[in-house]
C-alpha cells in the first residue's frame, strides 16, 4: 500500500481531531442530561491547599455554579486556599495566578482568600495543624456567612499530605458539629485507572448524587484557567488535565 503523502497525512490527523471532538462532545452533552444540578445554599465555599488544585480538580463543579452565579449576581463562590504553593519560592506569583484562574471559573477576586501562614507550608513533608485549620475555615464560614463547603475527601485526590489534612479538619469539624447551618461536600476521589479515564469515567460516575460535568465549552476554559498558572502549566500537568477525569467530571459525597 503507498505510503501517505504529508498532505494526506496531516488531512488524516485533522480528521481524527475532529472526530474525536465530536465523540467528547456527545459524550459530555450525555452526561450533562443526567448531571451538574449546582449545590445547595446561597453562599459557597472551596476550600483547597494549593494555587491550581481549583483548576485541576474541582472544575466540573465550579461550572455547575458559575451558571447559577451569572454576571449580574453577586458573589456565590468564594476560594478559600491555605497556602500560596511556596514550596518552591513561587508563591506571590501563585497568589496572582490563582486569581486569574478563578476568574476563568467564576470566581471573581474578591472572593479568592489565599493564606500565607508559618504554620501553613506548602510541601509533601509538613505537617498541618486540623484544629489550626479548623480555627481558619470556622472563622471564614462565620465572616462571609457560608451555607456549603467543598473539600477534599480522605485521600485528597493526589494523596498529598496538604489536602489530606484539609479533609481531617473539615470532617473533625462536622463530626463535632462545629458547622452546625453549613452543608460540607467532599470530592470522591477514585483508583489510578478511574482517574486517567477521562471524559469515560462519567459513565462510572453517574451513580452519584452529586455528579457534576464540565460543559462541552468549559474544557477550554478548564485548559485556560490552568495556563494562567503559568509557573506550574508544565508538559506533566498538561497531560494530565488532557487525561484525568478531573477534567471532565466530579462526584461529590455529603459528609454528615
Ligand atoms: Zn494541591
Amino acid at each position: 500500500m503507498a505510503a501517505l503523502t504529508d498532505g494526506q497525512s496531516v488531512l488524516a490527523q485533522v480528521a481524527i481531531g475532529l472526530l474525536l471532538g465530536l465523540v467528547l462532545t456527545l459524550a459530555l452533552r450525555a452526561l450533562r442530561s443526567t448531571a451538574s444540578r449546582p449545590l445547595p445554599g446561597e453562599r459557597l465555599m472551596l476550600v483547597t491547599a494549593h494555587p491550581d488544585d481549583e483548576a485541576m480538580f474541582f472544575a466540573p463543579m465550579l461550572f455547575a455554579n458559575r451558571a447559577v452565579s451569572g454576571s449580574a449576581m453577586k458573589q456565590r463562590v468564594n476560594v478559600m486556599c491555605l497556602s500560596t504553593g511556596d514550596a518552591d519560592g513561587l508563591g506571590r506569583m501563585r497568589r496572582k495566578e490563582l486569581v486569574a484562574a478563578c476568574a476563568v471559573l467564576g470566581v471573581k477576586k474578591e472572593g479568592v482568600h489565599v493564606y500565607d501562614d508559618a504554620k501553613l507550608r506548602d510541601g509533601m513533608d509538613t505537617h498541618w495543624d486540623e484544629a489550626y485549620i479548623a480555627k481558619l475555615v470556622k472563622s471564614e464560614v462565620t465572616k462571609y456567612k457560608i451555607d456549603t463547603i467543598i473539600t477534599f475527601d480522605a485521600h485528597g485526590v493526589s494523596g498529598h499530605a496538604n489536602h489530606r489534612a484539609i479533609a481531617r479538619a473539615i470532617a473533625g469539624m462536622v463530626l463535632e458539629q462545629q458547622l452546625p447551618s453549613t452543608r460540607v461536600f467532599a470530592l470522591e476521589s477514585v483508583g489510578f485507572v478511574r482517574k486517567f479515564l477521562g471524559v469515560l469515567d462519567g459513565f462510572f460516575s453517574s451513580y452519584s448524587e452529586w455528579f457534576f460535568v464540565t460543559p462541552p465549552g468549559g474544557i477550554a476554559d478548564t485548559w485556560t484557567a490552568m495556563s494562567k498558572h503559568k509557573s506550574q502549566f508544565v508538559l506533566f500537568r498538561k497531560a494530565f488535565l488532557i487525561f484525568s477525569r478531573f477534567t471532565y467530571v466530579n462526584t461529590l459525597v455529603e459528609l454528615s
